[in-house]
């Protein structure tokens, strides 16, 4: 049986990557490891006036790079194994794409669809407190991962400004605009997810115009992606959130179909010209792109068997299980994962702390502009490894990413 410990797996990917390395055993090892989780149980006063507890993880793996960045999880399936995991991939991910940033990572314990939203200000502004110690614009920046948003970091921001006596935009990233967000990072992610699949499809001699994509997850990551490929002339064939999803092999009305679910909170097929679809389903979809975008563990071994598509682009963390990737590797399913394809939010969120700190304000083309040359720079440094060290892009890109975080490690030494 295969396993889906997050963790453990992402230690695994970490051993792969180091037969490839000339890294001393020791580093190795410390890198498979985090550096500091910080575990808290926080009371909140809900709306009927019981007070509840609810358990948060904050969790930095690597700051060795800079400070530590990652965002924060609000699910009911929040554990520290999960945290620790995707804390790991932040640190392999900011190295993917060269910019000067550690891993972390955080969430709660908690299902924000059964809470209100005055609950979920309460819990984020008490979680923000109790892990105020730990955060902050020279160590440990968060930001909105499933089911946080712009809304969530501005809670964040007030609160930790309240506690330092000034306000501290640059504590947190994936602010509104208004307070100082960057322009282009609510698309950032899915957009990076679109320019690695396009680099994808060039090298595959592939044409984005007609491609048939589906799509797991209409989120931040999903839904955006969905409206590049669709604005690029792809039929996007299938989209789906936690409840199941929309099916057209003609290609949905993108626009239309993100509108309803706005809406309504749900997609509705007599809305939209579609038919009803489950995730499941969707997985096995006859497509050319196929972009997992909301949890992880989607694509296990004996899912990818049944993939029909000609490229898997990850725009979720951890959507495909070890096992797996031997499968489309075995298969030729051609793989940009994750460290690379949704590497696109921490990169724009890295510009948003950047002006934060130096106060300026750049332009959308001029944050446009700077992602494409970064994410196209990543993904042809990834492919190149793949092609010297004929191994799957999963590999290539955990070889460039351990290899850069390990590089920084031994650089600095071990302290004493
Ligand atoms: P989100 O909260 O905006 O959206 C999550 C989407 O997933 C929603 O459409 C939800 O309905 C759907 N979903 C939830 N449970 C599901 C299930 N069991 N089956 C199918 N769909 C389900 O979150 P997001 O920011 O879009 O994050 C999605 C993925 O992308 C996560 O794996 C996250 O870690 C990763 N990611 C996000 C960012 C970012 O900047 N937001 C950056 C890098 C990676």
């Amino acid at each position: 049986m295969e396993s889906l410990n997050s963790f453990k797996i992402a230690q695994q990917q970490v051993e792969i990557a180091g037969r490839y390395l000339q890294v001393d055993e020791g580093v190795l090892e410390m890198l498979k490891q985090t550096k500091r989780e910080v575990i808290v149980h926080f009371p909140v006063k809900m709306d009927d006036g019981r007070i509840r507890i609810f358990t948060g993880y904050r969790v930095v793996h690597s700051p060795a790079r800079g400070p530590a960045k990652g965002g924060i999880r609000y699910h009911p399936d929040v554990d520290l194994d999960e945290v620790r995991a995707l804390a790991m991939w932040m640190s392999w991910k900011t190295a993917v794409v060269n910019i000067p940033f550690g891993g972390a990572k955080g969430g709660v314990q908690c299902d924000v669809k059964a809470m209100s939203l005055k609950e979920v200000e309460n819990m984020t502004r008490r979680f923000t407190w109790e892990i105020a110690p730990f955060i902050g614009p020279e160590s440990d920046i968060p930001a909105p991962d499933v089911y946080t948003n712009p809304q969530v970091m501005s809670w964040i921001m007030d609160t930790y400004s309240i506690l330092k006596g000034y306000s501290v935009p640059e504590v947190v990233t994936g602010k509104p605009i208004e307070l100082g967000g960057s322009q282009g990072r609510f698309e950032a992610t899915g957009k990076g997810v679109f320019i690695t699949a396009a680099e994808a499809a060039r090298h595959l001699g592939l044409s984005i115009n007609g491609a048939r994509v589906a799509i797991q997850g209409a989120g931040n990551v999903g839904g955006v992606a969905a409206q590049y490929f669709h604005s690029a002339g792809a039929r996007v064939v299938a989209i789906s959130d936690s409840k199941g999803g929309l099916y057209n092999p003609k290609g949905l009305d993108i626009p239309q179909a993100l509108a309803c679910k706005n809406q309504y909170q749900c997609f509705l097929t007599e809305r939209v010209n579609a038919e009803e679809i489950t995730n499941e389903e969707l997985l096995e979809l006859k497509c050319d792109f196929l972009v997992p975008s909301a949890l992880g563990n989607q694509i296990t071994a004996e899912k990818a068997s049944k993939l029909d598509c000609r490229m898997v682009v990850e725009g979720a963390n951890g959507p495909t299980t070890p096992d797996a990737d031997a499968v489309l590797e075995d298969r030729g399913i051609f793989l940009v994962p994750d460290i690379l394809a949704n590497a696109g939010g921490v990169t724009v969120s890295y510009f948003e702390w950047v002006q934060n700190l130096q106060e300026l304000l750049w332009s959308e083309e001029e944050v446009a502009d700077r992602l494409q040359k970064i994410m196209c720079k990543a993904f042809a440094e990834t492919l190149e490894i793949s092609q010297k060290e004929k191994v799957h892009m999963r590999t290539a890109a955990y070889i460039l990413g351990v290899g850069r975080v390990a590089k920084a490690v031994q650089l600095r030494g071990i302290y004493p």
